[in-house]
């Protein structure tokens, strides 16, 4: 069948986006769902940090692919041997595909899949195919999604149905902003009632990992950018303090404010600074958690006395570190039971056609989360 998509030839162009135009939105050519795939109706998609990051380079990806990795939709079509989706079936998409058979997989720990991070290495789905071509020539997949497409062939293990009550524009969020920013909190860091913590960088997930420490009972919760209406919008989703990372004495704020730091210090913004930032707010025995995604070239320094003797927890969470299969209807419920107001997250709604221009709002910061949707 064919299929609009927006596809990125080579990483790198310059901005503004709007004049270079990385995304071009074109007529593609989509294969059948083959065993265990879905096809599915994308009815939303988010543009994620993680999308900016292969267009300007900083994360590697084969090209020529389709991008986008925060997505819902409808499934159209089931490929043999799919067991527990149905035509019909509402559906959010998740950004690394679990194979259930590995060895992470069978710890319970799919953040970590094999298959499945393998397959986004190589711009595959699941199974290592591709089923998206312009003609004769294939094209990649994003994160085993490609979710800037009306229609997309995916993993059935990358999809998670949900409750068809929730608007699907709403809904995508789920699959990476929600996900990776209230799992930062619950699983990760586990905040529990009377904690206090900081979180730095507030785009989409930082956003998100408010509303969660809200959720979780935070005691304090103080919101870090540089950007001031970041940091506005922050006080409104339920941060008690903010601070602009310009401050020179930010670190020195924190920890006078919190008597010594935070218990639990979050880096959102995929900055080595900022990451040196959390550690140094946060208190002894505190934990530092990072979802942030830096240039993987990059190396952080930091203080291995500091923590040893501070029994200090430094921690990576990727796919909001649990199960995306348990944590998505989990949110989704609070979501319903108006206890995590994550529609508040989203700043604009897109065609497909003006991506490019999304692209340009997101690496400015004018933009939070920014969904594109399609008639
Ligand atoms: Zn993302
Ligand atoms: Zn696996």
């Amino acid at each position: 069948m064919k299929t609009l998509g927006a596809v990125l030839r080579s990483s790198g162009k310059p901005r503004p986006y709007a004049v270079s135009r990385p995304l071009e939105v074109i007529e593609l050519d989509l294969d059948p769902p083959g065993r265990r795939e879905v096809l599915v109706e994308l009815r939303a998609a988010g543009i994620c940090h993680s999308d900016l990051s292969v267009i300007d380079g900083s994360r590697e990806r084969p090209t020529p692919m389709v991008l986008g990795h925060e997505a819902a939709g409808i499934v159209v079509e089931t490929g043999p041997d799919v067991t527990h989706l149905r035509r019909g079936d509402h559906v959010v998409a998740v950004f690394v595909p679990a194979c259930r058979a590995c060895g992470p997989c069978g710890v319970g720990r799919p953040a970590l899949c094999e298959a499945g991070n393998r397959a986004n290495g190589e711009g595959t789905l699941l199974s290592g195919v591709r089923r998206l071509r312009e003609g004769r020539e294939p094209i990649h997949h994003h994160c085993g999604i490609s979710g800037f497409a009306q229609f997309a062939v995916v993993a059935e293990n990358s999809l998670v149905r949900i409750d068809s009550s929730v608007p699907l524009d709403i809904a995508a969020l789920f699959g990476c902003a929600v996900l990776t920013g209230v799992g930062a909190v619950m699983n990760s860091a586990r905040v529990t009632p009377g904690q206090h913590v900081a979180i730095i960088g507030l785009g989409g997930v930082g956003m998100a990992a408010v509303l969660g420490a809200r959720t979780a009972g935070a005691e304090s919760i103080t919101a870090i950018d540089t950007l001031p209406h970041k940091l506005k919008q922050a006080s409104e989703l339920g941060a008690t303090a903010t601070v602009s990372a310009d401050t020179h004495d930010a670190i020195a704020r924190v920890r006078e404010a919190t008597r010594g730091g935070v218990d639990v210090a979050f880096d959102m913004s995929g900055s080595v600074r900022a990451l040196e930032m959390a550690w140094q707010m946060t208190r002894r025995g505190g934990k530092t958690v990072s979802c942030g995604l830096p240039d993987s070239r990059h190396l952080l320094s930091l203080s291995p006395a500091q923590l040893v003797a501070e029994e200090r927890v430094l921690q990576g969470s990727y796919l909001g570190g649990g199960d995306p299969a348990l944590d998505i209807p989990r949110y989704v419920d609070w979501y319903r039971e108006e206890r995590l107001p994550v529609a508040s997250l989203i700043s604009a709604r897109l065609p497909l056609g003006r991506i490019n221009e999304g692209m340009d709002a997101l690496a400015t910061g004018s933009a939070l989360r920014q969904i594109i949707v399609f008639p």
